[in-house]
């Protein structure tokens, strides 16, 4: 959270330097905003900071700092709306995204609950039954194999049936 409001933060300020020219050798700020006729202000502030420029914007350069304030206005709704944005738009993935992820969502048994007390002693007799090793738990096949029987038992580690 607060990162991203230090980079909000940081953002926000970047728009006022579309009108400025930081000069750091004698740390001043020079407007750039151009007149209708194309002509650059050139008022000189000393120092840059960005609060101080943008009301220089706002006593001089109405129209200007109308485009500031609208460009920082959208900054920041973009930034809320990039956040929020997915869950709550119904079009494009919206919607599909909660399904998936509630289809992708694998609730798996507690391991105390009885299902998965049940399955698991069913997988170790069966393992004890065939002589099989243990360590068939751990293939990667015998795993897709119990999770596509059933996805919300947890195949337990060899470790654990030992
Ligand atoms: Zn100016």
């Amino acid at each position: 959270m607060s990162l991203s409001k230090i980079f909000a933060g940081r953002k926000k300020e970047c728009e006022v330097w579309k009108y400025f020219e930081h000069i750091a050798s004698n740390n001043t700020s020079k407007c750039l905003v151009e007149d209708d006729k194309g002509k650059e202000c050139g008022a000189v502030m000393s120092g840059k900071n960005p609060s101080n420029l943008k009301k220089h914007i706002q006593s001089h350069h109405a129209a200007a700092f109308r485009e500031l304030a609208a460009s920082e206005e959208s900054r920041v709704a973009g930034k809320r709306k990039a956040s929020g944005d997915d869950a709550a738009k119904p079009t494009k993935c919206g919607n599909q995204t909660i399904g998936q992820c509630l289809a992708r969502k694998v609730v798996f048994w507690e391991s105390t609950s009885q299902e998965h007390v049940r399955r698991q002693e069913d997988l170790v007799s069966a393992i004890v039954d065939t002589g099989y090793p243990t360590t068939m738990v751990n293939n990667a096949k015998i795993r897709a194999f119990c999770s596509s029987l059933d996805p919300k038992f947890k195949l337990p580690g060899r470790t654990c049936i030992t």
